[in-house]
């Protein structure tokens, strides 16, 4: 499972929740721990304890999706390397020359981007990760994109709309709304080479779905999930726990003076709100603040105050991370109140802290999980992230 993080501007730049930064830099590196969780390190981490170019990975097979496609993936140039991982298959012990066979049952929404590991040998539960490879497979039938999350309770009808355009090399599309095997709801059939089906969720409890889509022979599937203005991004951690933090103020600017007061405020401010008990700890707790320059930021996110994410084991989060841009001029605005209308830093604070225990981006402007931040948006928690954090939390129950 890739680590999750995501971002919150102030006005201007928006962004988008980064899935994994491996697809955006090949050269990031890291563990991956023998459940398939990568734990990446940030190039100012543990620099060079594991270098990736000690492999190459390359991939051959079908450039156009056909149904049960098999491709080779064989690794060379290191006698280190003993082990493949592709995406979410499990690790694979392997001798020399280092190939695998993958092949591919389902078809997938748009192109499918093949991405496989090469992974070091070790004795102990995680494998540093010495080379991946890509390749890009066209599908026959192309879905278009979707809504990730749909927030009925969002402030946009587009946002509480379903709709997804399917082409086909055939006519004749039928599509469905599946909750894991289970048909939800159909959403009709078309008798033409390109459909649109449009729906809209209402009541659907929130959830994970899949749009499963019928045309020409395959069977194509896109993940989406239904929300009521909050939107899950990651897995929480464990429930029921004190969860400990430190904050590393060492790269601290001096415009941040007083960071620390506002982090425990919007910490108490959480707990206040949820339930969940945080506990201050000196260094190395459950989740990290710390800073980072630009440069760490991942592409495109780079004018991003702040990033928060955790990675885990697949169940649970395992650690929590929030970076704050060195180069903010946010973090020079103390406080949860306002400054000509744009909520302080604190907003910012628990914003990241958010993302740090599994909530992503909503689509309702006013949220505090809304990637943008402005006049009048909100200072902290709002009833949206209340709702999420109870959802996944559920503090009553301890
Ligand atoms: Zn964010």
């Amino acid at each position: 499972m890739p680590v999750a993080v995501a971002s919150i501007s102030p006005a201007g730049a928006a962004e988008q929740p980064v899935a994994s930064p491996l697809t955006r830099d090949p050269g990031v590196i890291g563990r991956i721990t023998a459940n398939g969780a990568f734990h990446p390190i940030s190039a100012s981490s543990a620099a060079g304890t594991f270098q990736a170019a000690a492999a190459k990975v390359k991939i051959t097979g079908p450039a156009t999706m056909t149904k049960n496609a098999t491709y080779t993936v064989k690794v060379t140039g290191s006698s280190k390397v003993c082990g493949i991982i592709e995406q979410s298959l499990p690790r694979q012990d392997m001798k020399k020359p280092y190939t695998m066979p993958i092949t591919l049952k389902d078809l997938k929404a748009g192109k499918t981007k093949l991405k496989v590991y090469a992974v070091g040998c070790s004795k102990t539960n995680s494998y540093p990760v010495y080379a991946i490879g890509y390749k890009t497979i066209s599908q026959p039938v192309h879905l278009g994109k979707i809504n990730r999350w749909i927030a009925p309770s969002a402030e946009k009808k587009a946002d509480r709309t379903l709709a997804l355009t399917v082409s086909a090399p055939k006519a004749g599309i039928s599509a469905k709304l599946m909750k894991g095997s289970k048909t939800v709801k159909a959403l009709g059939t078309k008798k033409a080479k390109k459909a649109t089906f449009s729906w809209a969720p209402g009541k659907t409890a929130p959830g994970n779905y899949t749009i499963a889509v019928k045309a020409a022979g395959h069977t194509v599937r896109l993940a989406t999930s239904i929300t009521n203005g909050w939107a899950p991004m990651n897995w929480p951690f464990a429930r029921c726990k004190t969860l400990t933090w430190s904050y590393n103020a060492a790269d601290e600017p001096d415009r941040a003076a007083g960071m620390s007061t506002d982090i425990a405020e919007g910490f108490k401010q959480i707990s206040a709100a949820t339930g969940i008990k945080f506990k201050h700890v000196s260094s190395k707790g459950t989740i990290g603040l710390t800073w980072a320059g630009t440069e760490h930021f991942p592409d495109g996110d780079t004018d991003a105050d702040g990033l928060g994410g955790s990675s885990g084991n697949g169940v649970n989060a395992t650690k929590g991370t929030v970076w704050f841009n060195t180069a903010s001029r946010w973090v020079g605005q103390p406080g949860f109140g306002r400054y000509d209308g744009v909520p302080g830093r604190g907003a910012l604070i628990v914003h990241e802290i958010s993302h740090s225990l599994g909530l992503g981006h909503v689509t309702a402007k006013s949220a505090l999980m809304y990637p943008v931040a402005d006049v009048g948006s909100p200072t902290t928690l709002t009833k949206y992230e209340i709702a999420g954090l109870n959802a996944l939390y559920t503090a009553k129950s301890c």
